[in-house]
């Protein structure tokens, strides 16, 4: 027996979420068992928690898209028991059963080996958001920025996509601009590595087809109206890795970044992403996130808080990552 959130809806599809134990024959299909030792909070859990957006495809279901631990029993042999796993996505959390659970049963094509260079803890304190960035920016090197183009703008910058590719790109010799809405979070912004800030209502209103270029590249995790301001602001050339939709899901642009001005758009998607790109993002995590920001931006709570905190990210008020010990209950 375990214990697990377990995420439930009645008859007239009302929500209900709560703590309870489960035996490994509640767990779905798979081929490799996982003690879970510790998961993380996204937005996209909080979105699962508080059941404001329909990430749960189906009930009853353990939320937690993200999980590091150590396999317990498999039958695959690229996978031994003690060894260390992490796993990003694929619908764990939403259609099969997830990381807020003391043992997990999921898909040994889902998994990676622990990267070498990082604890479970710091696999976690990357989790999905921080996984994210790296796809964003190795998206971003492949488009061709490099730091002697110009500033790279990073928004939603003291959430979790925000935080860590400010740490990864301040390492990486960007100037990095962060627009936020938390003006509070300058001096922490700016200790991850971030050059200026610009406050996010100045990118929030409805854009211009083209506008001064300010940055060659940007991170963006909030879409909507901010997102199409960042493109009529890319200077020529220049790329924007879209992942998020912090401020909606919509994108009221026009053509003339790219016909004008030859910018590009680079959708990015965690969730799907093949096993090979998930490995190098891992590893250039390993190497170009500086694990003393990396632990500055994470704060670790117990299992309890865990729901407390998916409601808190859901109303903005989460800065960088956080790491729920599941062992500790
Ligand atoms: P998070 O920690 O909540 O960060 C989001 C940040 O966006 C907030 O901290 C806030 O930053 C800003 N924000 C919130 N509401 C806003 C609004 N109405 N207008 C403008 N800015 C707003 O969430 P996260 O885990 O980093 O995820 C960020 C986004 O990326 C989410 O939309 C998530 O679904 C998406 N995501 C996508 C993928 C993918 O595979 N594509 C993977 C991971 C995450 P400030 O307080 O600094 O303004």
């Amino acid at each position: 027996q375990f214990k697990a959130i377990v995420i439930d809806r009645d008859e007239e599809k009302k929500q209900s979420v709560a703590v309870k134990t489960l035996n490994q024959s509640d767990l779905m299909d798979g081929d490799v068992t996982v003690q879970v030792a510790y998961s993380t909070v996204n937005y996209k859990d909080g979105l699962a928690i508080t059941g404001k957006s329909p990430v749960v495809r189906r009930w009853p279901m353990i939320p937690g898209i993200d999980m590091a631990g150590t396999v317990l029993a498999s039958d695959n042999s690229d996978f031994k028991p003690g060894q260390e796993v992490v796993l990003n996505g694929w619908g764990v959390g939403e259609t099969h059963m997830g990381a807020y659970s003391q043992v997990a049963r999921v898909k040994s094509d889902w998994l990676i080996h622990k990267p070498e260079g990082l604890s479970a803890k710091h696999c976690m304190g990357i989790g999905t958001a921080g996984y994210t960035s790296m796809l964003c920016v190795m998206a971003l090197e492949k488009a061709g920025l490099t730091p002697d183009k110009g500033p790279i703008l990073v928004t939603g910058a003291a959430g979790g996509v925000g935080s860590v590719a400010i740490a990864i790109l301040s390492k990486l010799g960007y100037h990095v601009i962060a627009s936020t809405g938390r003006s509070s979070e300058e001096a922490y912004l700016k200790s991850l590595g971030a050059s200026e800030l610009i406050d996010r209502e100045e990118l929030s209103g409805p854009a211009r087809p083209l506008n001064k270029e300010k940055w060659a590249g940007a991170v963006d995790a909030v879409g909507s109206h901010t997102l199409a301001n960042v493109l009529s602001m890319t200077q020529y050339g220049g790329a924007v890795a879209a992942c998020g939709l912090a401020q909606g899901m919509d994108l009221p642009s026009s053509v003339a970044p790219f016909i004008l001005r030859g910018v590009s758009l680079l959708g990015i998607d965690s969730v799907m992403a093949p096993k090979a790109k998930r490995i190098e993002a891992w590893s250039r995590l390993a190497q170009d996130l500086d694990l003393s920001k990396l632990e500055s931006l994470t704060k670790t709570v117990p299992f309890d808080e865990a729901m407390q905190a998916a409601a808190d990210i859901v109303d903005g008020k989460i800065r960088g990552r956080i790491i729920i010990d599941i062992a500790d209950q």
